[in-house]
């Protein structure tokens, strides 16, 4: 019996979110394409082991292939971004920055976060999650003016509410990050200086933004986004923060390892170190310029910041008809998938916003290049000036039909030869 027999209820929801995605232009900066490689080790038979512990170090019997995978994984992690230690653990990034604070904090111990508001993540010490309610946290924000991370503000709320640790790092912010700012106001004040690169490691990777090891004490990422791996999280350190990092992982925070993600990690951070990943950051980036530069120059929209450097920018509506989510709406109407984001100053409340948050990651695997991604932002342009105007809106329909048609996910292949 094949699979779809078997349960085709749950297969024909897999066929269709298949068809979601090669006809909508994904938009979402934290999502990407894996390669097929990267997807068979996910469906491979290392689910089936349990590994608890570390390579040479397991609580069962029968891990000596596990090892390898994880050894595998581990030593192309360190050589990529350069680190002495790597743990490819952690199932998420929300486990990874939860693992971190477990190794280097007590419960009730101060963390200085960017806020959500402003474009960080809930694990950055928001009420709502484990990191505000188990760590009196903090947060900064924007310069109001620039929209710009500000080191003088940051450096004066370190000195008042004097955190044991500094996160650094972003769910939305477009701006190239100055990691050795953040590391001199962490001395100043005497705290571990903790970076979260989630959205832009790829670009770290490929050496198209700053690299936080060795600036950061400790640097954590999820695997899925611009790294373009499986989903899960990693954590680089020092070797003299290895055995706290490692004991806070398993068994301080988790149980078992997910090895047959581990292998999808290994297979991702191979393809990452490869000459075409750097085409392909260096790509992200330009189309993300090539999309900002028709926002600006619209009649309506803003980019907030007035531009990106990386792979994702937040757009201001407030000038258009539409806040956040209806344009989130109106965009999911005609096959293009965004979500909706708060702005600096956000005037809306976090289930409206007055922005959408744009990523280049997903279009760029599937070879989208600026002619593309400029198509891409001026269909935006027009669905959002046109919101109630169906003719217009059925010709964005079978604009980004032809824009997706012309860049099939299926011809996406691995950028590196297994054999
Ligand atoms: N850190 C940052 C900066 C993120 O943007 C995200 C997710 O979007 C995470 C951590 C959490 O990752 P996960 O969803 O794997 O828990």
């Amino acid at each position: 019996m094949s699979y779809q027999e078997q349960d085709p209820k749950l297969w024909q929801a897999i066929s269709q979110e298949q068809d979601r995605q090669q006809h909508n232009i994904e938009l979402i900066a934290s999502e990407n394409i894996v390669s097929p490689a990267v997807r068979a080790a996910q469906g491979s038979v290392l689910t089936n082991k349990y590994s608890e512990g570390y390579p040479s170090k397991r609580y069962y019997g029968g891990n000596e292939y596990i090892d390898v995978v994880e050894n595998l994984a581990i030593e192309r992690a360190k050589t990529l971004f350069h680190a002495e230690y790597a743990n490819v653990q952690p199932h998420s990034g929300s486990q990874a920055n939860q693992a971190v604070y477990a190794a280097f904090l007590k419960p009730g111990d101060t963390i200085l976060g960017m806020g959500l508001d402003s474009g960080g993540h809930l694990s950055h010490g928001a009420k709502v999650n484990f990191s505000g309610k188990l760590y009196e946290a903090y947060s900064y924000g924007l310069n109001p003016e620039t929209e710009l991370l500000d080191f003088d503000m940051i450096r004066e709320l370190a000195k008042e509410v004097k955190p044991q640790m500094i996160v650094a790092g972003a769910s939305a912010y477009s701006r190239i990050i100055d990691w050795q700012a953040f590391r001199d106001i962490a001395d100043e004040v005497g705290a571990y200086l903790m970076v979260d690169m989630a959205h832009i490691a790829g670009l770290v990777a490929a050496g198209v933004h700053p690299n936080p090891v060795g600036i950061a004490d400790v640097v954590t990422t999820t695997t899925h986004k611009t790294l373009r791996g499986p989903r899960g999280g990693l954590i680089l350190s020092q070797e003299k923060y290895a055995k706290q990092i490692n004991s806070a992982v398993f068994p301080g925070t988790q149980g078992g390892p997910l090895e047959h993600v581990v292998a999808g990690k290994a297979i991702a951070l191979l393809e990452d170190a490869q000459p075409e990943f750097k085409d392909y950051a260096e790509q992200i980036v330009k189309n993300a310029q090539a999309m900002a530069a028709v926002f600006n120059a619209s009649e309506h929209i803003r980019v907030v910041s007035g531009g990106t450097d990386n792979h994702l920018m937040t757009l201001d509506l407030t000038k258009t008809t539409l806040n956040g989510k209806q344009t989130q709406e109106l965009l999911d109407s005609v096959m293009i998938t965004t979500n909706k984001e708060s702005i600096p100053n956000e005037p809306l409340s976090p289930f409206k916003t007055s922005g959408i948050r744009l990523g280049t990651p997903a279009i760029t695997t599937r070879g989208f290049k600026e002619a593309d991604a400029k198509r891409v932002a001026e269909l935006i342009v027009t669905a959002v000036e046109h919101p109630e105007d169906d003719q217009v809106l059925d010709q964005v329909r079978a604009d980004v039909r032809a824009l997706t048609d012309a860049h099939p996910i299926d011809a996406y292949v691995a950028p590196i030869e297994f054999g």
